[in-house]
């Protein structure tokens, strides 16, 4: 089926079988494939501009704000010295911007598979992209899983940002990727990763959820409403090393 048809972008996929969100389209800015995904930046007529990578809406001006202060905020309040941080994916910047905020963030680093979203991303979406003029921000291009298996006992929280488990960011939603989080982490270390929608991916959130449980002492998930994700609503995998310190 044609992802966008008459003016407006629909998105089919696998994951949400028999529904899909559409949106009036003003203009196309950018329809290019990269090493990696299809990447569109597309004007909307309610949502001002929104990202699509693979036929998969990843954020849009209008409620962007909703996932990225989760996503980020969730974690780094959570934690009572929040001095490392580290984000995989990520690539549009909104969570870097959320993080410079935090006075007690001292060191963002950011590991992104896609250069080429970060380009388009800041020729596009500057209210996201500002977060890449971070001072605090040390970026890396490559795989989030490689990095992991690369950098042990280094970082306070662990921000996994990522696309859906389809394409780059499957191995992202596995359990040996827990695994490695795990070691990368200081003690008492936090994990906040993009955690699906509990009216479309209940399976998956309950294997995340039972794997998570044998490896760190305290798991949970939380979740934000926002209208431009399937079903309105996208939760977040939060696990601690501090079993002394549940999530607010
Ligand atoms: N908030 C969004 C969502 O839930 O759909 C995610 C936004 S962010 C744009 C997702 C980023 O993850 C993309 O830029 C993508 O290139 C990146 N990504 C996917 N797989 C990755 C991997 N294995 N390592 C690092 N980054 C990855």
């Amino acid at each position: 089926m044609d992802a966008i048809k008459a003016g407006w972008f629909s998105e089919f996929s696998t994951l949400w079988p028999g529904q899909c969100m559409s949106l009036q389209i003003k203009e196309i800015l950018h329809n290019k494939k990269s090493k990696f995904q299809d990447i569109i930046v597309a004007d909307t007529m309610n949502y001002g501009r929104v990202l699509i990578l693979d036929g998969v809406i990843q954020c849009t001006e209008r409620d962007e704000f909703s996932y990225q202060e989760m996503i980020t905020h969730l974690p780094v309040n959570s934690h009572p010295d929040p001095e490392n941080v580290l984000v995989i994916g990520g690539g549009d910047g909104g969570a870097v911007r959320e993080l410079d905020k935090h006075p007690a963030v001292k060191n963002i680093t950011m590991c992104e598979i896609d250069e080429e979203v970060i380009e388009v991303s800041k020729k596009y979406l500057p209210n996201m992209s500002c977060g890449f003029n971070s001072k605090k921000l040390k970026l890396h291009i490559g795989d989030g899983f490689k990095f992991m298996e690369e950098n042990k006992g280094k970082f306070d929280v662990i921000i996994t940002d990522s696309s859906d488990p389809i394409g780059p960011a499957s191995s992202l939603f596995e359990k040996s990727y827990y695994e490695l989080m795990k070691k990368a982490l200081k003690p008492g270390g936090i994990v906040c990763s993009q955690g699906e929608c509990i009216w479309l991916h209940l399976d998956i959130i309950q294997d995340m959820q039972n794997f998570c449980k044998e490896l760190y002492p305290v798991v949970d998930y939380s979740y934000c409403t926002i209208p431009t994700y399937p079903s309105g609503q996208i939760g977040f995998t939060l696990c601690s090393l501090n079993p002394v310190w549940p999530f607010l």
